[in-house]
Parts: C-alpha cells; sequence; structure tokens
C-alpha cells in the first residue's frame, strides 16, 4: 500500500475520536440524535481544527442506518459506501477552484431529484468564502428554499468574507485552536499506534509548533519521522528539521543583552546562520522568551500562563529577576518592530544585528529620536539665518530655550553685543549649533525630571 501522510491516515472517524471541539461534536451528537437536522450549516474556525473532518463525519452520521450515539456506526452499506468515496450522496465539492456562478447553478440541478438511496445528499462546500458574488446569490436561492432531503455544509477560514444573507440561513459553528495539550496527547498516542519511538519533549515542540492546528502538527511530524526514519525522534531532530532554536541559545542571548556584550549577540546569531536556522522563526521566539520573562515578572501565578516544564520555570525565573519590567518591555518593542520588517526583507541577519545593537547600547536607541529633533531644529535655523536680516535671539532659537533668554537679558552689555555681531559669521553659526545641541541636551534632562514646578530650579542651575 502506498504512504498515506499521518493526518489522512489518522483523520478522526467518530466524533468521539474528534479532539479539542467538544462543544461542536456534542451539540451535534444531540441533533442527529433527536432528529432535528438543519439545512445548512456553516463551520468556521483556522486551518487544521477539524471543519471538514467534522463536515465529512456528520455526512455520514445522517445517513447511517443505525448511528451511535449520533456518531456513525461504520459498519452500514451506507458508512461504507461514503468512506470508499463511491457514494452519490456525499459530494464534496472546493469552491477555491470551483467559484463560478455555473458550478453552483450545477448543484441546483442536481438537489431537484432526490437520493436513490439513503436519507440526505449532503453537499460540503470547502473554502466557501472564495466563491464569487454571483454563485453567492445563486447559492442563497438554493439555501432558501432547500429540498428536506439537502443538507449544506460550507466550511471557511475567514467567515468576515461571508455575505450577511447567507450568514443568516446557517447554523453557525466556531472552531477553536486546538490547545498545546489536547494537540500533545494526540500525537503521543499516533506515535505509540505506529511505533514510533519519540521523546516527549520533540513531541511538545512539534504540538507547539503546530499552533493549535492539528493537521499542521501531524504534517511536521511526518516531516520530522521522515527525515530521521529507524530513529528515535528526539527533540534535537526536531529542532533541526523545522530550524528552530533550543532555549538555552536565547538564555545566552538575552544574558549577552543583559550585559551589552554585542559581539556576542553577533556572534551567536552567526553561528545559527551557519546552522542553516530560520531567522524569522528565530526573531518570533525570541519575543515568545522574553513575553514569558515579562509574565513572570508583572503577573501573578505567571506560572499558570506559561507551558514549560518546571526546570525550565526555574531557570526562567532566574532570569527575570535581573531585569526589571521597563527593559524588557524595550527589548519586546526593538524585537516586534524587527519582527515587522524582517518578513519581507533579503538582508534578515544584517536587520537582527542592527537590533542587537540597539539592544546592547541603549544610548544610541535613545537619541535616535532625539538627533531627528535636533536636526529639524538645526534645519530651521539655517533657513532662517540664511534668509538674512535680523533675527532676535530669543525667536531664532526655541521658545523659553533657557540659554537663549539668559543671553538676551544681558544683551544690554557689550559683550552680549560683540556676540551678536559673531553670530553671523560661520564661528557664530557653530557656537550656535553646539549651543542648541547643549539646550536640547538640558531640556532632555528637564523633562524627564517631571512636572512643571520642578523644571524652573534645574534650568537656573544649568545656566
Ligand atoms: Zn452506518
Amino acid at each position: 500500500m502506498s504512504y498515506q501522510a499521518l493526518y489522512r491516515k489518522w483523520r478522526p472517524q467518530v466524533f468521539a475520536d474528534v479532539k479539542g471541539q467538544d462543544h461542536i461534536v456534542k451539540t451535534l451528537q444531540n441533533k442527529i440524535g433527536s432528529g432535528r437536522i438543519g439545512h445548512a450549516y456553516l463551520f468556521c474556525g483556522t486551518r487544521g481544527t477539524g471543519k471538514t473532518t467534522v463536515a465529512k463525519i456528520l455526512a455520514r452520521a445522517v445517513n447511517c442506518e443505525h448511528p451511535v450515539g449520533g456518531s456513525p456506526c461504520g459498519e452500514c452499506p451506507s458508512c461504507k459506501q461514503i468512506l470508499a468515496g463511491t457514494s452519490l450522496n456525499v459530494v464534496e465539492i472546493d469552491a477555491a477552484s470551483n467559484n463560478g456562478v455555473e458550478n453552483i447553478r450545477e448543484i441546483r440541478e442536481q438537489v431537484q431529484y432526490p437520493p436513490t438511496e439513503g436519507k440526505y445528499r449532503v453537499y460540503i462546500i470547502d473554502e466557501v468564502h472564495m466563491l464569487s458574488t454571483g454563485a453567492f446569490n445563486a447559492l442563497l436561492k438554493t439555501l432558501e428554499e432547500p429540498p428536506s432531503y439537502v443538507i449544506f455544509i460550507l466550511a471557511t477560514t475567514e467567515v468576515h468574507k461571508i455575505p450577511i444573507t447567507v450568514l443568516s440561513r446557517c447554523q453557525r459553528y466556531d472552531f477553536r485552536r486546538i490547545t498545546l495539550d489536547t494537540i500533545t496527547a494526540r500525537l503521543k498516542e499516533l506515535t505509540e499506534a505506529e511505533n514510533m519511538p519519540v521523546e516527549d519533549k520533540a513531541l511538545r515542540y512539534v504540538a507547539k509548533a503546530g499552533d493549535g492546528s492539528m493537521r499542521d502538527a501531524l504534517s511536521l511530524l511526518d516531516q520530522c519521522a521522515a527525515f530521521h526514519f529507524g530513529e528515535t525522534l528526539t527533540y534535537e531532530h526536531v529542532l533541526d528539521v523545522l530550524g528552530a532554536v533550543d532555549n538555552s541559545v536565547f538564555r545566552d542571548l538575552f544574558h549577552a543583552v543583559r550585559e551589552n556584550r554585542t559581539k556576542d549577540c553577533i556572534l551567536k546569531l552567526e553561528e545559527m546562520v551557519v546552522q542553516g536556522r530560520e531567522l524569522s522563526q528565530f526573531v518570533v521566539d525570541f519575543i515568545w522568551f522574553l513575553r514569558n520573562l515579562l509574565l513572570l515578572r508583572t503577573a501573578d501565578d505567571a506560572e499558570d500562563l506559561l507551558d514549560m516544564s518546571e526546570d525550565n520555570l526555574t531557570q526562567l525565573r532566574e532570569d527575570a529577576a535581573l531585569v526589571d519590567e521597563n527593559t524588557l518591555m524595550r527589548y519586546i518593542r526593538v524585537f516586534s518592530e524587527l519582527s515587522n520588517k524582517i518578513r519581507f526583507a533579503n538582508q534578515k541577519r544584517v536587520l537582527i544585528e542592527l537590533a542587537f545593537i540597539k539592544l546592547t547600547k541603549p544610548e544610541m536607541e535613545q537619541s535616535m529620536d532625539s538627533v531627528l529633533e535636533r536636526l529639524e531644529k538645526l534645519e530651521r535655523m539655517v533657513e532662517e539665518m540664511s534668509a538674512g536680516g535680523y533675527v532676535p535671539v530669543q525667536t531664532a532659537g526655541m521658545d523659553g530655550d533657557p540659554m537663549i533668554n539668559a543671553g538676551h537679558t544681558r544683551s544690554r552689555s557689550t559683550a552680549a553685543l560683540a556676540r551678536r555681531e559673531t553670530a553671523w559669521s560661520p564661528q557664530g553659526s557653530l557656537h550656535r549649533i553646539r549651543q542648541i545641541c547643549r539646550t536640547s541636551k538640558v531640556r532632555a534632562r528637564i523633562m524627564s525630571r517631571g512636572p512643571y514646578p520642578c523644571r524652573k530650579p534645574s534650568w537656573k542651575i544649568s545656566t
């Protein structure tokens, strides 16, 4: 028999095997049990959360001759036919490639005739949000007055793209992202059934990389297992295959950043590049590492929010004690900006290096905004100066500038007059520029001190 992908091989066949969607499964089972079956269902949720799987089970359950607790029996001819894909009662349509009016018209022609065997004809329309406007209108006609033997199951990842007129005619079910524990448990179950030796830590990492999607997690597991076929799948193997970075690397980097060791950060990054790690993934994972530190510092009982082993948690607690919240927030801010930029960048490595330099040299990052501001002021000044004519000293600079005001009050003295004369020479301009740079530094210092009453005395001191 040819190889079948894990997620297809282990697709749940009964409602009881569907993981993480208990609220939906229970409702559907009750409806089937009590015979209150709707004619239009809308399944929405992110990819790999079980929409198509549940739709297929539902299609078999409504046609099953002896349903067991609302689930298909899997034994009767109807169940067997649908499973084998030979039944005419279940039609699967991928709206991504059949999104025209004519495709929906075809369905409308078909639904005029009741099924020759079985009770219901079920249409599963996947990615229904891809239908054209015309196709939606055509579908609406059928949804308005469906024959009693027809059931539509519409599945979508983007429910906001579906016209309200269609929404209002469907029973809506929202599929949740599947939790890490649920995915891990399922992966463990499958690897045991497949006789695949694998470390628990490796499974947990794969489940985490699945990011709430069972199908993604299973595909990743498939990929890792294929790469290390015949040996125990370890945590290191998984990191290798997925191009991910171990937690210890994040710790080393964090310590290097905290101690302002720029060179060590760059070297560590180079190491990762040589190992062929996926840099975008690294940035995302590092943000999560910092986020966990921040949670440990700020939230009570943060341990419940963090999904990790006791060993990791102890280490993380030690690290979190070394920095304050503001610093962590700055780290996260710099890296979040980076993750936005890096997505479409060619020089990912350079951008990451830049971010590390920003983190390890805080004075550089801090001065960026103020340098821009100061430059702007200088430009304005030079413009005014080159326009010629007399410019009063206090308006040439900034309003309320302590240095300039101080100069103004003494302007009657000859020394001040002489200074004013030289103000138009190149040396004078340089002098003014230096003055402004100094005053903006003073101002920055004053601003950081707080409300107004504290400022005045400090001006006097600085002048
Ligand atoms: Zn059956």
